[in-house]
């Protein structure tokens, strides 16, 4: 039958990608309907319930930003938050949350439930309208048509999923839920390029079964990091604790043991899986040397004894993950609730797709998420909502969103994505950004508000909300730099024995926290030990993110004025030539992954350098310093024989 309702636009799976595509069309006003395999899956999460981490937590601010609901749902399910990379620079300091499962799914379908525009339907797509390569609509399992002139398809693992357990495997989308295998061959004769990849997972443990008393505590921060500018601390549920465990030589004896019976090793597993997120068995094989590997104990949610061994993925048979999860200590009498796995997909090369997310070859037809090579829930989300709206804005005949590289994480994944196409599932890393400085998960909502609110896809108050805060940040710069503090014997006396720092002529307060001794907190102290006048007891009031971007904005000035000025010598810098007999291990500085590939290609020059997956900007600006070091010393010797 055809359904009596025409959609401005159809997304297909209620996952990351197709949670955000639909709340983002829906949102800018298009009439959308999200049809999905199962209703009550909206919102789960196939693997770890956790969000963010660096480069992750970097995309869920700015789909905040963008007003997608991955970061609201994440803090009001979080039962562990931490602020990653505190100690290093800002371009990395990263949030990342433990979720309550169940939690985090109720958020998420809560969100949807009540979003206007958007209409809901259970069910498994399984072929496409296309008439003269343009998207009309799509067919259902159930033999229903639905018309829309704009599709996006978001599919995760679920097309051609093939689970495998040791010598076992079977047809499933993730465990307990079925492949879909009718849609990605129904499109196969429309120019798209399909490949395999694989993830997988660990076993879960029954926590009544584990000794805690052997393992190590872990807490989250105390003063909570939050996604969403918005969220309060009352929003969020009870704190609970993870732990540390460790394989050890035994563990690793196991696994050795069982290699002739691993999916990955006999050959029945054709797709790669993702370098940085590798099973066990893949960990003890590259990294043989080592005598142990670290496993976070991670509870799954308040109301659940289940256990996720973050660290243990593997598809090993059965019998061998449970001898491997008991040879670690505290695990000695551990209960498996549900086995580990690994799975198998059909993804789609994303070199044919537009920096839009829609397909080169059936116009208005998009893709986002799994599908495209990414792995991960963050890099889901991004993809999808970008592609909800440029598939919002095509059905209205409106312009489309490209977002930059300088602009967000987003533009750099889908530059990537679009460009370099993927050889193993993309996550997101800082080191993938060359202007990662300007692209820091506290300034997401200053680099995102203003074209989100253009582009329909936030409301008035919450860009107000962005401005009132914008408003606070210049006023307090203000009077941080306008606040001179004099060299008298007191401020002397005060800057030396606190900050070791000798005071010789006045000074303003920003002039101060530039310095990297100090912190926004020993401004603070300063201005109570000093006492000014009363404008200056403002900065109470101020949140501890505004005053982080305060203190980020002023120290970091500089560097970034000087980052745009690289970036635009880089653009030049394609043109060197990497000598023949270039040493790449002497390289500091490059990812494992760019090294190996450098070493496996051999580039001829900067610009084919860049040109290779996985090399990124900011590895290629190593690259030229180094290139440049090494053609000086070859001119010094040349000299000095
Ligand atoms: P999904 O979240 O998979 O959602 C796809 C949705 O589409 C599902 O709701 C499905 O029912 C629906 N669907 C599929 N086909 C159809 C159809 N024909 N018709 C209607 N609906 C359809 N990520 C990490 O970052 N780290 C990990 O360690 C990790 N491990 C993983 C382990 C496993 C076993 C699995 C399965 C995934 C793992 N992931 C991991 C990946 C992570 O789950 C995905 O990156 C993320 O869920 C992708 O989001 P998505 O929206 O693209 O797809």
């Amino acid at each position: 039958m055809n359904y009596k309702k025409n959609y401005d636009v159809i997304v297909v799976g209620g996952g990351h990608a197709g949670t955000e595509a639909a709340l983002a069309s829906a949102r800018i006003g298009c009439k959308t309907l999200l049809i999905t395999q199962n209703l009550d899956a909206i919102g789960q999460m196939s693997c770890n319930p956790s969000i963010g981490g660096v480069g992750k937590g970097h995309l869920v601010k700015e789909i905040d930003a963008l007003g997608g609901c991955m970061g609201k749902a994440a803090d009001l399910s979080g039962i562990h938050f931490k602020r990653l990379n505190e100690s290093k620079g800002a371009a990395v300091i990263a949030t990342r949350v433990q979720a309550d499962r169940m939690l985090y799914k109720r958020a998420v379908q809560g969100i949807i439930s009540t979003q206007a525009n958007l209409d809901l339907f259970s069910d498994t797509v399984s072929s496409f309208l296309i008439q003269n390569n343009r998207i009309q609509g799509l067919i259902t399992a159930n033999k229903i048509t639905f018309f829309s002139n704009c599709v996006v398809l978001t599919a995760g693992t679920f097309l051609n999923g093939k689970i495998h357990i040791g010598q076992q495997n079977y047809s499933g989308g993730r465990a307990g839920e079925p492949a879909s295998h009718e849609l990605s061959n129904s499109i196969d004769s429309h120019g798209f390029k399909r490949k395999r990849l694989k993830t997988g997972t660990p076993p879960r443990i029954d926590g009544k079964s584990i000794n805690y008393s052997k393992l190590e505590e872990q807490w989250g921060d105390t003063e909570l990091p939050f996604f969403s500018s918005k969220t309060c601390f009352n929003d969020v549920p009870v704190q609970k604790c993870c732990w540390i465990a460790h394989t050890n030589q035994k563990t690793h004896e196991i696994i050795k043991s069982a290699f002739h019976q691993s999916p990955m090793f006999t050959g029945n597993i054709s797709g790669v899986g993702p370098r940085y997120c590798p099973s066990i068995e893949d960990k003890v094989f590259r990294f043989s040397g080592r005598n142990n590997h670290q496993v976070f104990l991670e509870p799954e949610g308040l109301n659940t004894n289940e256990i996720y061994p973050n660290g243990i993925s593997t598809s090993l048979p059965f019998e061998i993950q449970v001898d491997l999860v008991r040879s670690i200590m505290g695990l000695e009498d551990a209960h498996i609730l549900r086995p580990g796995y690994a799975i198998e997909y059909d993804y789609f090369d994303p070199r044919n797709l537009k920096p839009t997310l829609e397909t080169k070859t059936v116009k208005n037809l998009y893709f986002a998420g799994q599908i495209n090579g990414t792995t991960g829930y963050e890099e889901a989300a991004a993809q999808g909502l970008l592609a909800g709206l440029n598939a919002g804005k095509a059905s209205k005949g409106k312009e489309q969103w490209i977002p930059g590289r300088e602009v967000a994480y987003l533009g750099v994944m889908v530059d990537d994505l679009v460009n370099s196409g993927v050889t193993e599932p993309y996550r997101m890393f800082t080191s993938r950004a060359e202007y990662r400085l300007s692209l820091r998960e506290d300034n997401a909502y200053q680099r995102l508000s203003k074209v989100a609110f253009d582009l329909g896809l936030i409301k008035e108050s919450d860009y107000n909300f962005f401005v009132s805060n914008e408003i606070k940040i210049n006023t307090t710069k203000k009077i941080l730099e306008t606040t001179k503090i004099k060299p008298t014997s007191f401020n002397k006396n005060y800057f030396d024995k606190f900050y070791k720092i000798s005071l010789s002529k006045e000074i303003s307060l920003l002039e101060l926290l530039r310095r990297p001794e100090l912190k926004f907190s020993d401004i603070e102290k300063t201005i109570d030990y000093l006492g000014f006048d009363s404008k200056i007891g403002d900065f109470k009031f101020l949140k501890k993110n505004t005053k982080f971007q305060i203190e980020t904005q002023i120290k970091y000035q500089g560097y970034i004025e000087r980052q745009i000025k690289e970036i635009e010598q880089l653009k030049l810098v394609g043109k060197t030539e990497i000598p023949e007999n270039f040493v790449y291990d002497d390289v500091k500085g490059l990812s494992t992954e760019a090294l190996m590939k450098l070493k496996e290609i051999n580039p001829i020059n900067l610009s084919q350098a860049s040109r290779i997956s996985g090399v990124t900007p900011a590895a290629v600006s190593i690259l030229s310093i180094y290139i440049k070091k090494y053609k000086r010393e070859k001119r010094n010797s040349i000299y000095a024989d």
